[in-house]
């Protein structure tokens, strides 16, 4: 059996043409603030790559370096500006942030109306409670990525792999609202194996190239994959993609399956913000 690719790359064409649409719309200059710490290049290229992808799609977009120097409350200082100024309809603080920053203290002094990646506790609480909010944008690509192939949750036994705040979570409360029945699995799950066969869909989201594997995957599942693994300076996913095409009823590649959504995300959110503060 070889699986169906669920390939982001071939419905992103059509999601930015969605976007240019709304873009347009809208009637009003759309700004994003990217908020870096520094240091880390694969974080500068990925900036570049999301002011390009707002540039393609006529959003405003500049990069706002935090100084070395500045300490959590010059951060905190820097992100208050942002939060104040009208140009600026979303905010996105780029994780990692250096060492000697408090991540958390920063993330939550982020306006909760321009907080495009959906990271300050009160998006967070308001996605558990089921209420209207802005969500991280790399789950909400997973559930693009299984709403555009029509893949049924409602019922479904799901296997998320991963707990973090910014994936694994989310992905999971976002399956939840869908009426798919979760498990959530993390590093203290024995035999994850076990868990994951018992699932109709499994989503990775790790950061352990080749973690799952064809034997733990149930014959026909949607297996979606969110890692995103440098080896051999190949990108590579969490998932042995080639063993569990074979028994996967469906499965997504790294690169090409969840990345290509993630920023495009990120941009439906700020089209969101701007609609949340827009006079009713
Ligand atoms: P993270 O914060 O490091 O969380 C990893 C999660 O995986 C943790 O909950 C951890 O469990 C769990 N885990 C670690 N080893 C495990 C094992 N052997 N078995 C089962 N679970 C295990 O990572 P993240 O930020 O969520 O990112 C996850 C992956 O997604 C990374 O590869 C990242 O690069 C990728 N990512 C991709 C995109 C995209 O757009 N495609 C965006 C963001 C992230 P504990 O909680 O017990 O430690």
């Amino acid at each position: 059996m070889s699986a169906k690719v669920l390939d982001g790359r071939e419905l992103a064409g059509a999601l930015k043409e969605e976007l240019r649409g709304r873009v347009g719309a809208i009637g009003s200059e759309l700004g994003l603030a990217i908020v870096r710490g520094g240091g880390d290049e694969a974080a500068a290229v990925y900036a570049r790559r999301l002011e390009k992808l707002c540039e393609q799609l006529g959003v405003g977009s500049r990069v706002v370096e935090l100084p070395a120097t500045s300490g959590t409350a010059g951060a905190i200082a820097l992100v208050e500006e942002l939060n104040a100024d009208p140009a600026v309809t979303g905010i996105l603080v780029q994780l990692p942030l250096p060492q000697d920053l408090e991540a958390t203290a920063i993330v939550a002094a982020v306006d909760p109306l321009k907080d495009v990646d959906g990271v300050n506790p009160q998006n967070a609480g308001r996605l558990l409670l089921g209420l209207p909010s802005l969500v991280p944008a790399t789950p909400l690509a997973v559930m693009e990525l299984l709403r555009r192939y029509d893949v049924p949750l409602e019922g479904r036994r799901a296997a998320v792999v991963g707990r973090s705040n910014i994936t694994g979570k989310p992905i999971a409360l976002l399956l939840l609202r869908e009426h798919a029945t979760v498990t959530v699995c993390h590093s203290r799950t024995p035999d994850l194996g076990a868990v994951t066969r018992e699932a109709e869909l499994v989503v990775a989201a790790v950061g352990r190239a080749g973690l799952v594997t064809a034997q733990m995957v149930a014959p026909g599942a949607v297996v979606v994959d969110v890692g995103t693994n440098v080896v051999d300076g190949k990108l590579t996913g969490d998932v042995d993609y080639d063993g569990v095409a074979e028994v996967a009823g469906a499965v997504s590649p790294v690169p090409g399956g969840v990345g290509p959504l993630t920023n495009l995300m990120l941009v439906r959110n700020l089209l969101d913000a701007a609609a949340l503060r827009a006079p009713a």
